[in-house]
């Protein structure tokens, strides 16, 4: 790509982003916006994806939500064939490390048949927002998403983000099984170029837990929750 052209379009990325969380402007008008005194002014279509995800979090970087997790899962898809490692930050912290005490609220999946821990709620990707061809369905379907909790209602699977426990099974192939560390036993299944969620959604790249394979632990510490949950 010409260094000139993608230099034009930083600035102008830059100058949007700007836009939108000085004026509290939604992405389209801060760019039109900027295209009323700058009418030259371009930008590729990797810095529109980025300001419009920067729209979806409220002009605020926030690496812990759904969205830019998923956002930096793609874009280690769109590398993947040459990739060699996987970065590391794109991998959650494995809920069996001391290092990391629970967070208040944060539930911990334990494998159903060994009680392993494998991941925390805060690793699950919502796939319920739309964007591209998903969009549609979204719409579609947001009536009877509102009925049910954060719109799982129709998801057999958990999408989550990759743990590090995974680490050795992702890397150099396109797909495969996600198989308990401990027991071995099939969790789930990744795939790269997505896999398309029981609720009709496409969540791509796919890092799919069963429902049916793990059990749901609330943290002990939280007083009058622990009562009746296994
Ligand atoms: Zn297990
Ligand atoms: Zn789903």
């Amino acid at each position: 790509m010409n260094h000139n052209y993608s230099g034009v379009s930083r600035s102008a990325a830059v100058v949007t982003a700007y836009l939108m969380k000085s004026l509290q402007l939604a992405f389209p008008d801060a760019y039109a916006k900027l295209q009323a005194t700058k009418p030259d002014v371009s930008m590729n279509e990797g810095f529109v994806n980025q300001l419009k995800l920067y729209e979806a979090m409220g002009c605020n970087v926030d690496a812990t939500s759904s969205l830019y997790k998923h956002y930096r899962l793609q874009k280690v898809m769109e590398k993947y064939p040459e990739l060699q490692n996987l970065p590391r930050e794109v991998f959650a912290v494995d809920p069996t490390s001391t290092c990391q005490t629970s967070l208040s609220g944060d539930v911990i999946y334990r494998c159903r048949k060994c009680r392993r821990a494998l991941f925390r709620s805060s690793s699950i990707l919502n796939h319920t927002y739309g964007s591209g061809p998903t969009a549609f369905t979204h719409k579609r379907l947001s009536s009877e998403v509102m009925l049910g909790a954060e719109g799982t209602v129709k998801c057999t699977s958990y999408f989550i983000e990759p743990v590090r426990w995974m680490e050795s099974a992702l890397l150099g192939v396109l797909d495969g099984q996600l198989l308990c560390p401990k027991c071995s036993w099939k969790l789930g299944s990744f795939n790269w170029y997505g896999v398309q969620c029981s609720c009709a959604r496409w969540v791509t790249p796919a890092f799919q837990i069963h429902k049916n394979r793990v059990d749901e632990i609330l943290p002990v510490h939280i007083p009058g929750l622990q009562k009746g949950k296994m």
